[in-house]
C-alpha cells in the first residue's frame, strides 16, 4: 500500500517545497553572480589604482623632463644671447635691443646714441702676452663698460675686441660726449693681469638717432665708420659720425655688398701685365692684376675694392681665387712652351691675419701643379712695415715654400733699405711715382739710382714699375735696373691678349715633349 502511495507523496512534496527550492537556487546563483561582480570590480579597482600610480609616475617623469628641457632651453637662450667671456649681451641680443629701443624712440621722439668701441692695440696684447691675458683684459673692459652706463642702457660685445653701447633717453646729442669721456676714463685705469700692468685704451665712434640715420643697420655703419676715423685720427679718442663720412661709407657699403656677388657671378677677371728684362728687351714674366667688371658700374679699380675686401675679410677668398686662377693659367702657358715665364701675384698683408698664407700657397701650387720657384709674391712696403714682426715670420715661411718675394711700391713707405736685410726677399719694385719723374726730376733720378745700387749690393733684383716712355727706359738701362713693367710695353691685358703678346715677343709656343 505504502509503496503504491510513494509517487504521490513525492508529487505532493514537490508541490509543497518545489517553489522554495527554486528560489533557493536562484538566490544562490544571484549571490555567486554578485560575488563575481564584486571580484571583478575589485580587480578593476586594483587595475585603476595601478594605472593611476603609473600615470602619476609618468606625469612626474614628464614634469621632470619638462623642467629639464625648460632649463636647457633657458641656458641655450642665454648662450644664444650672451657672450660667454664677458657675460655681456652678444651681437644677437644687441641687435634685438637696438630694434626695440628704436621702435620706442620712434613713438616717443627721444634721441638714442649708438657707440662702437674698439680696443686699441689689442692684437699686440694677444700676440705678445698670450690669449689668456687678452681674454682677461676683455673681461675687465666688459666690466668697466657695464659699470659706467645706466641700467636702461645696453652694453654688448660684438666680437673680438669690439664693444657696443646703446644710450637711451638723450636730452641733447652731446650727452653722448659725456658718456664717451666717462668710458675712456674708466678704461684708462691700469689693469693687473698675470704680473703685467696694462693701460687699456679704446677708440669710440658715435652716431645719434634720429639725426644721423633712422635704421639700426645705418646707425651701425655710421658708428663703425666714426670709430675707424677715431682710431685713425688719434687713438683713445671718440668721434661723432658726420655727413662727410657718409658719402664715403655709402660707396664702401655698396662695394661691400656687391663684392660678395662678384665671385659668384663671375665678374672677376685677371689681367696680365708683362715684365720685361731691360738687358735683352724680352718678356720674362707677368704680374697678375685683379679686375672687377661690374654689370652696371663698369670696371671698378682694385685700388677701390681691395681695401673693402681687406676690411671685410673677403680678401682671404679673393686672394686665393686670384692665386689659383693665375697659377692655373700660367701652368697652361708653361706647358705650352713658355716654361721660363715667371708669374707675380700681389699679396695683401690683411691675408696674413686671416689665414695661414704659406699653407694656402703650398696648397694652391700643388693643386694647380705650378712650380713655386716660378712664382713671385708681391707685398707692399707699407704692409710689411705696418707689422714688421709678423711680416718677417710669414715671409720666412713663404721663402721656405720656395716662392720668390718682392717688395712692391718701394719708396712709398719708410724708404729704408736697412730693414730689407731682415726679410728673405729677392726683389724690389721701385714705385711708379719715382719712375714717372726719373727723366725730369733730379731727386727721383737720384733715388732710383740709389735704390738700384743699394738693392743690388744686397743681392736683390730691381724692377721699375710704371715705365711709360723710352726716356724713362733709357735712364733705367743706364743705372743698370734689371726689369721694367709699364704702359711703354703693355697695359695689363686679358689672358688671350697676353697669349698673343707672348707669341709676338717670345716666339711661337713650343710645347715641351714629355
Ligand atoms: P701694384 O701691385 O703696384 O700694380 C701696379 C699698378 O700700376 C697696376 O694698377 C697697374 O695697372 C698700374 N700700372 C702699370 N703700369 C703702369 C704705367 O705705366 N703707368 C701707370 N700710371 N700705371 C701703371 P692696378 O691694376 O689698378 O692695381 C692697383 C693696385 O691694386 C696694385 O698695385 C695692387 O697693389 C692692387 N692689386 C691689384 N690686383 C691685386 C690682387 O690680386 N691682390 C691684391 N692684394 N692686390 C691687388
Ligand atoms: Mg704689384
Ligand atoms: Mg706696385
Amino acid at each position: 500500500m505504502l509503496a503504491r502511495n510513494q509517487p504521490r507523496r513525492r508529487q505532493s512534496l514537490l508541490e509543497r517545497y518545489g517553489g522554495q527550492l527554486g528560489e533557493l537556487v536562484e538566490r544562490q546563483r544571484a549571490r555567486a553572480a554578485l560575488e563575481t561582480a564584486r571580484q571583478n570590480a575589485e580587480t578593476a579597482a586594483e587595475q585603476t589604482r595601478a594605472a593611476m600610480k603609473e600615470t602619476e609616475r609618468a606625469n612626474r617623469a614628464l614634469r621632470d623632463e619638462m623642467s629639464q628641457r625648460l632649463k636647457a632651453l633657458a641656458d641655450l637662450e642665454y648662450l644664444a644671447n650672451h657672450d660667454p667671456l664677458t657675460d655681456l649681451a652678444n651681437r644677437n641680443l644687441f641687435n634685438e635691443r637696438l630694434d626695440q629701443v628704436l621702435d620706442r624712440a620712434r613713438r616717443t621722439g627721444e634721441a638714442v646714441a649708438l657707440m662702437i668701441l674698439d680696443v686699441d692695440h689689442f692684437k699686440d696684447v694677444n700676440d705678445t702676452l698670450g690669449h689668456q691675458v687678452g681674454d682677461e683684459l676683455l673681461r675687465v673692459i666688459g666690466k668697466r663698460l657695464a659699470a659706467s652706463v645706466r641700467a636702461e642702457d645696453t652694453v654688448a660685445r660684438l666680437g673680438g675686441d669690439e664693444f657696443a653701447l646703446i644710450q637711451v633717453g638723450l636730452n641733447y646729442p652731446t650727452d653722448a660726449n659725456v658718456q664717451a669721456e666717462r668710458i675712456l676714463r674708466a678704461l684708462a685705469e691700469p689693469v693687473h693681469v698675470a704680473n703685467h700692468k696694462l693701460f687699456p685704451m679704446g677708440s669710440i665712434g658715435i652716431t645719434v638717432f634720429p639725426s644721423d640715420a633712422d635704421t639700426a643697420q645705418k646707425l651701425q655703419q655710421n658708428a663703425d665708420l666714426a670709430m675707424y676715423r677715431a682710431k685713425a685720427d688719434h687713438r683713445s679718442s671718440y668721434r661723432f659720425f658726420d655727413a662727410d663720412l657718409n658719402s664715403l661709407s655709402e660707396r664702401r657699403n655698396f662695394l661691400e655688398q656687391q663684392l660678395r656677388g662678384a665671385l659668384d657671378y663671375e665678374q672677376l677677371m685677371i689681367y696680365f701685365q708683362p715684365k720685361v728684362s731691360i738687358r735683352h728687351g724680352k718678356p720674362v714674366g707677368a704680374e697678375a692684376l685683379l679686375r672687377w667688371m661690374h654689370p652696371e658700374q663698369g670696371m671698378i679699380p682694385p685700388s677701390e675694392f681691395i681695401p673693402v675686401a681687406e676690411k671685410t675679410g673677403m680678401i682671404a677668398e679673393l686672394g686665393e681665387w686670384t692665386l689659383t686662377h693665375a697659377c692655373r693659367q700660367f701652368k697652361q702657358w708653361h706647358d705650352a712652351g713658355y716654361a721660363q715665364m715667371k708669374l707675380a701675384v700681389n699679396l695683401s698683408a690683411a691675408q696674413f691675419s686671416l689665414l695661414d698664407v704659406p699653407d694656402m700657397v703650398r696648397r694652391v701650387t700643388s693643386e694647380t701643379g705650378f712650380d713655386p720657384t716660378k712664382l713671385e709674391l708681391e707685398i707692399t712696403e707699407t704692409a710689411v712695415m705696418s707689422d714688421l714682426h709678423n711680416a718677417v715670420e710669414v715671409l720666412t715661411d713663404l721663402h721656405e715654400v720656395g716662392v720668390n718675394l718682392s717688395i712692391d711700391d718701394f719708396g712709398t713707405g719708410y724708404s729704408s733699405l736697412s730693414y730689407l736685410r731682415q726679410l728673405p726677399v729677392n726683389r724690389i719694385k721701385i714705385d711708379r711715382s719715382f719712375i714717372a719723374e726719373v727723366d725730369t726730376a733730379d731727386t727721383a733720378a737720384t733715388i732710383a739710382r740709389a735704390v738700384v745700387n743699394l738693392g743690388q749690393s744686397l743681392g736683390l733684383e730691381i724692377v721699375a714699375e710704371g715705365v711709360e716712355s723710352a726716356e724713362q727706359l733709357a735712364y733705367l738701362r743706364e743705372i743698370n735696373c734689371d726689369e721694367a713693367q709699364g704702359y711703354y710695353y703693355s697695359e695689363p691685358i686679358p689672358a688671350d691678349a697676353f697669349e698673343k703678346y707672348l707669341r709676338e715677343h717670345v716666339g711661337p709656343a713650343t710645347p715641351l715633349v714629355n
